[in-house]
């Protein structure tokens, strides 16, 4: 018997039950949560679709994880835990061999991070998922893009460019030696949100953001937010060592700088507090410091030898 709405809802999707702060979960018209005091509630979306965001092919397990770990990646920026999701879900069908690997995915991925799905809406459309998710912060705690100040150090987390490179050799504008290939589109396919180092930030940095569109254009977010500039060291900004290598200077340096889709943590924090932030690569996430924030507004950036790197772009825009 072909899958219905309500079957595919509660066999694939209904599988766990909420959390003790889940009053109520999937099922119901609505999901109703009880919040603690001293808490803030954190909130962001983030879309997915087919021939945009990911590949009509592409596996559907990885497509999940994905869509999961980009909005995971938006409660890290925040030093929130991140607790419940909603899922929107355009389906040109129900095809359950796409659909199980998919949800099992979904679930699991949001399981390890200790993350219920509480809700959402399923349609018939064109492939589209939307994710809502929501955390906890300790009151008034968030970090937030406008708190970077003149004198602190400008922080990366993990790998930069090596999804943007795994995206532009899928595309078949570069073309990466095979093992290099698999890092970069394991970088490109399954992002591993910074949750742990989000939330160990809390109380050492001063402004973050994750880097999803480009690392000097999102850098620049913060600039704008905090009313300040920066200076980057473009050596210092941390990549697969053999990315460099393989690519000529025109190619590497805008995939490093400007390709996008990393999801690290991009964060600035003063200098007192280098060896804090330092023994924080203990959580596994290697960081980097790449940079500081200038009281002149602009943002420069310079190679190994102190020459200025001009690109074209600093970033992804949708609408550019
Ligand atoms: P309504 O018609 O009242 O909006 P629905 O039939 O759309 O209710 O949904 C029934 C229940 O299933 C709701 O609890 C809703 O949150 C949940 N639900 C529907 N689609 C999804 C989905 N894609 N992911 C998670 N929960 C879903
Ligand atoms: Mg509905």
């Amino acid at each position: 018997m072909p899958l219905n709405e309500f079957d595919f809802i509660r066999r694939y999707l209904q599988v766990l039950p909420g959390g003790a702060d889940v009053l109520l979960g999937i099922g119901d018209d609505a999901a109703v949560l009880r919040p603690q005091p001293g808490q803030d509630w954190c909130f962001s979306t983030d879309m997915m679709i087919a021939g945009r965001h990911f590949f009509a092919d592409d596996d559907p397990a990885d497509v999940a994880h994905k869509l999961v770990a980009v909005n995971l990646s938006d409660m890290a920026a925040m030093g929130a835990q991140p607790r419940w999701m909603l899922l929107g879900a355009a389906l040109p069908d129900l095809d359950e061999a796409w659909l199980r690997p998919f949800c099992a995915a979904l679930l699991g991925t949001a399981a390890r991070h200790g993350v219920v799905l509480i809700g959402g809406d399923t349609t018939r459309g064109e492939r589209v998922f939307s994710v809502t998710v929501a955390g906890i912060l300790p009151s008034g705690q968030a970090l937030r893009r406008s708190g970077a100040q003149a004198g602190d150090d400008v922080w990366v987390s993990g790998c930069i460019g090596s999804a943007a490179a795994g995206l532009q050799h899928c595309l078949g504008h570069i073309r990466l030696p095979e093992h290099l290939a698999a890092l970069c589109i394991s970088a490109l396919r399954r992002p591993e949100p910074r949750v742990a180092l989000g939330w160990a930030l809390l109380p050492l940095a001063h402004a973050a953001l994750d880097v999803s569109d480009g690392l000097l254009q999102d850098l620049g977010h913060i600039l704008a937010a905090s009313g300040v500039g920066a200076e980057v060291a473009a050596d210092c900004v941390p990549c697969l060592p053999q990315l460099k290598t393989v690519l000529p200077p025109e190619r590497y340096w805008p995939l490093l700088l400007a390709g996008g889709d990393d999801y690290e943590l991009l964060f600035t924090a003063p200098p007192t507090r280098r060896a804090a932030i330092a023994a924080q690569a203990d959580l596994g996430v290697p960081l980097a410091r790449i940079g500081r924030i200038t009281a002149r507004p602009g943002l420069s950036c310079h190679d190994g030898d102190g020459r200025p790197l001009i690109l074209e772009q600093y970033g992804y825009d949708h609408f550019a």
